[in-house]
C-alpha cells in the first residue's frame, strides 16, 4: 500500500513510498484511510526536527489527524464494516505510570509514550491502518469529511478542561477569552469559547479567511499587538507557540486569569520581557500559565460534542484546501489562506 513517510531526523526525506500491509499487531480493526489532517508537528517532522521511526525501522508513516472507514472489525469490538472512525493519537507506555494506567495517557509522567505518526509508531497517512478498538472513536456519518478535525479537536477539548478544572480553585467567572493564533488550532478553541458563552477575542497576524472565520462565530478579531488590547482576559488560549507572544499574552492577563500554551514552540532562547516583571504579576494575580498537549478519551468525546454541536458550514471553512496523496508536497506547504490542509486518499 502507498504511504507518505519520513526517515526522522533527515531533513527532506519526506516520500510516498510503497509499504506493507499494516500488521496484526498494530490491532484487530482494519480501516481505510479517508484523509490524514496536515499539521504543524508534520511540517517539524518532514524537516527533520521531530519524530521517531519504529524500533528497527528506517522509515515513520507520519499523519497523527484521521479520518477513515473501517473495513474489518472483529464482533464485540464496538465497531463494523463501514463505521466512520478517527484513530487516537498516543498509546500509554509500558511501565505504565501512574497517568498511563489511568488511561490518562495525554498526561503521561516518564515520557515513554508512543504516537501515532509521530513517536515509534506508524501513522494514518497510509491507505490502509490497523488500530486496537480501544484507540479508535467513532466519527457521526452527518460529519463527514470533515471529521478529519476530530484530533485537533480533541487537542482544545483537553484544554478547555483543564482550564475549568483549574478554575476551580476559587471562585471565579471568567468572562473574556483571548485566543491567539487562527490556525485550526486556534479557531476550534474559540468555537468552544464560544460554546461555554464567553466573548471571544482572537488575535492573529493578517485579515483574510481566518479573521472571516473568527468573526462567523461572533468572536472580535484583532490584528495588533497583544499589549494594546483594550481588556484583560480571564483566559489566554496561546496557539501560536511564539515566544514573544506567550511572554505578552501572560503579561495581559486579568488578575486570577488562566494561560493555556496550546502552541509548540520551536525553541529559542531569547527573552522578550523581564521574567521578574511576569513572575511579579503572576504571584499578586494569582495567575496560572500551563501547558497542554495530546488528549485521551475523555477528550475526543467531548470534542466529538462540540464538533456535534458546531455549524456544519463554520466548520467546512476550516479545511481550506484537500490535496491527493501524490501532491502531499503542496499539501504541506503552507499558503496564506490555508486553514487546514487535508491529505485526501479518495480523491
Ligand atoms: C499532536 C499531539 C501530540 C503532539 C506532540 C501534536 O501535533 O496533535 O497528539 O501529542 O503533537 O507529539
Amino acid at each position: 500500500m502507498r504511504a507518505l513517510t519520513v526517515i526522522p531526523g533527515r531533513a527532506d526525506s519526506g516520500a510516498v513510498v510503497e509499504m506493507p500491509e499494516p500488521p496484526e499487531t498494530d490491532g484487530s480493526v482494519l480501516v481505510r484511510t479517508l484523509a490524514v489532517g496536515v499539521c504543524g508537528t508534520d511540517t517539524e517532522i518532514l524537516a527533520g526536527d521531530y519524530g521517531w521511526a519504529p524500533e528497527g525501522e528506517e522509515r515513520l508513516i507520519i499523519g497523527h489527524e484521521s479520518l477513515g472507514e473501517v473495513l474489518e472489525a472483529p464482533v464485540g469490538s464496538g465497531f463494523s464494516r463501514g463505521d466512520l472512525v478517527a484513530g487516537v493519537v498516543r498509546r500509554p507506555d509500558p511501565v505504565p505510570c501512574l497517568a498511563c494506567g489511568a488511561g490518562e495517557w495525554d498526561m503521561c509522567r516518564n515520557g515513554r509514550y508512543t504516537e501515532r505518526g509521530i513517536k515509534q509508531r506508524h501513522g494514518f497517512a497510509a491507505e490502509r491502518f490497523r488500530i486496537e478498538p480501544g484507540f479508535l472513536v467513532p466519527v457521526d456519518r452527518g460529519l463527514e469529511p470533515l471529521g478529519v478535525l476530530m484530533e485537533p479537536a480533541s487537542i482544545l477539548a483537553k484544554a478547555w478542561e483543564h482550564i475549568a478544572h483549574i478554575g476551580l480553585r476559587a471562585r471565579w467567572a471568567p468572562r473574556t477569552v483571548l485566543v491567539t493564533g487562527a490556525g485550526p488550532i486556534g479557531l476550534l478553541g474559540a468555537l468552544m469559547a464560544a460554546q461555554r458563552g464567553l466573548e471571544v477575542h482572537v488575535l492573529a497576524r493578517r485579515e483574510g479567511v481566518q479573521a472571516e472565520a473568527a468573526r462567523a462565530i461572533g468572536a472580535t478579531y484583532h490584528t495588533g499587538r497583544v499589549a494594546d488590547l483594550p481588556f484583560h482576559p480571564d483566559v489566554v488560549l496561546e496557539c501560536t507557540g511564539v515566544p514573544a507572544l506567550v511572554m505578552e499574552t501572560a503579561q495581559q492577563l486579568a488578575p486570577a486569569g488562566i494561560c493555556c500554551l496550546a502552541g509548540v514552540s520551536a525553541g529559542s532562547k531569547r527573552l522578550c520581557t523581564d521574567p521578574g516583571t511576569l513572575e511579579r504579576q503572576m504571584v499578586l494575580g494569582n495567575e496560572v500559565l500551563f501547558g497542554a498537549v495530546n488528549a485521551n478519551l475523555r477528550h475526543y468525546r467531548a470534542a466529538a460534542e462540540a464538533l456535534a454541536k458546531a455549524d456544519r458550514a463554520w466548520l467546512a471553512r476550516l479545511v481550506t484546501r484537500r490535496e491527493r496523496l501524490d501532491e502531499w508536497r503542496a499539501a504541506v506547504t503552507r499558503r496564506p489562506d490555508d486553514i487546514k490542509t487535508v491529505i485526501d486518499f479518495t480523491l
